[in-house]
């Protein structure tokens, strides 16, 4: 009953949205899909997925694949602060696009300094009036830390040499969402690691409107659209973990469906890469997994159209979508074992029994680890 009332709620919310101008003359994204050999069946599949991914019934497939279609219809104004440009050129560049990354193409992009044409005046000019003619209805993504030192450090962007905050801050007051994309934008990432010498921060910190983060270096194709879906069809802020990041994309540890799991609880571990353990797929918790400390949904949906992710591939996670794991997840090879599970700052939702289980084995492993260790030195 109350999913039907959920589903009368999203139905009238898209039949709204049917009705509001395109942005721009595109072709429908059927056409355009099916230009890049994407038929209508495997189009469903994904909207079978995406549904799956923002843990809605399978009887909202349909409506998911209408907000695909609808993605014209809001504009997006994506801005680069300090950073490598590594969350769009994931999710722009790959040499057979993915369903994901042409639904990105075909939203209305009014914005984006690394696709557009523009360039200087023209760029800043196009960002003024698409902050003023889209004014509460635009949906405003960040990539990139914020320096916001007052010395020499700070960032300069486009001709007028504006604050990079300053930029941030102007879009962010006119949008209607916000999503700081990517780690860096989220949580400060390599920029903001010690000594921070341009004081970057999180966009969080730069303006006072509430930001949704998508943290990850860089995050999934699929977290990032999955956002811009679920705005669309709910037109309000999903539910949110502590860090503020949505709890359908990162509710769940890496560890918790990770395929190696079964290793884990076993004792059986990588001792170091190259080894027999390796070959037989044992857990890479002692050359350093962080899936344990580190909430996404890399495990469960991995990378390249499901292909693999950094597990299967043999390296573990380095935790890139926790707050400062430059600084708290290192080094990356080597295990936090002598860091207890329970200081890491987690979500309160966190499994106890898992808790417990990990606490006690990371104190096994920092047990073992000491005992070697002292054995070396005798
Ligand atoms: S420690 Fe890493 S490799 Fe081992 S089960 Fe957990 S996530 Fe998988
Ligand atoms: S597996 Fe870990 S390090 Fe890799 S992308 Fe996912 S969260 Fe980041």
């Amino acid at each position: 009953m109350e999913y039907q009332a959920l589903h009368d709620r999203l139905t009238a919310r898209l039949n709204a949205l049917s009705k509001a101008p395109k942005f721009g003359e595109q072709k429908p994204i059927g056409a355009v899909l099916e230009e890049n050999g994407v038929s209508r069946r495997d189009f469903m599949k994904w909207a079978a997925g995406v549904t799956t991914l923002l843990a809605l019934p399978a009887s909202f497939t349909p409506l998911v694949a209408e907000a695909a279609e609808l993605t014209d219809r809001i504009p997006v104004v994506w801005l680069h602060m300090a950073e490598c440009t590594g969350c769009s050129e994931s999710l722009l560049r790959s040499d057979a696009p993915t369903i994901d990354s042409l639904i990105f193409d075909y939203i209305s992009l009014e914005y984006h300094e690394t696709v557009m044409a523009a360039s200087g005046w023209q760029a800043e000019h196009n960002l003024e009036e698409a902050i003023k003619n889209y004014k509460g209805r635009y949906i405003l993504m960040v990539e990139g830390g914020i320096p916001a030192g007052s010395s020499e450090f700070y960032l300069t962007v486009g001709p007028m040499g504006k604050h990079g905050a300053e930029h941030a801050r102007e879009a962010a007051a006119n949008a209607a969402a916000i999503f700081a994309i990517g780690t860096c934008s989220s949580f400060g990432g390599v920029q903001a690691a010690h000594p921070n010498p341009t004081n970057a921060q999180p966009l969080s910190k730069i303006t006072n409107k509430p930001v949704i983060n998508v943290p990850g270096c860089p995050p999934s194709e699929k977290n990032i659209v999955g956002n811009v879906l679920h705005y669309i069809l709910f037109g309000t802020l999903p539910a949110l973990d502590a860090y503020n990041r949505p709890k359908w994309a990162y509710g769940m540890r890496i560890h918790d469906l990770c395929e190696r799991r079964g290793r884990f609880d076993a004792g059986e571990f990588v001792q170091e890469f190259g080894d027999e353990g390796a070959k037989k797929g044992y857990c890479l918790y002692k050359v350093g997994c962080k899936g344990p400390y580190t909430f996404n949904n890399c495990s469960r949906e991995r990378f390249n159209q499901h292909t693999s992710w950094p597990v299967q591939a043999g390296h573990g996670c380095i935790g890139c979508s926790e707050p400062d794991f430059w600084d708290k997840m290192g080094p990356f090879e080597e295990p936090l074992a002598f860091k207890p599970f329970s200081s890491i700052d987690a979500d309160a939702t966190a499994d106890k029994v898992g808790v417990a289980l990990l606490t006690a084995t990371a104190i096994g492993i920092a047990a073992h680890a000491a005992i070697s260790a002292f054995k070396k030195s005798e």
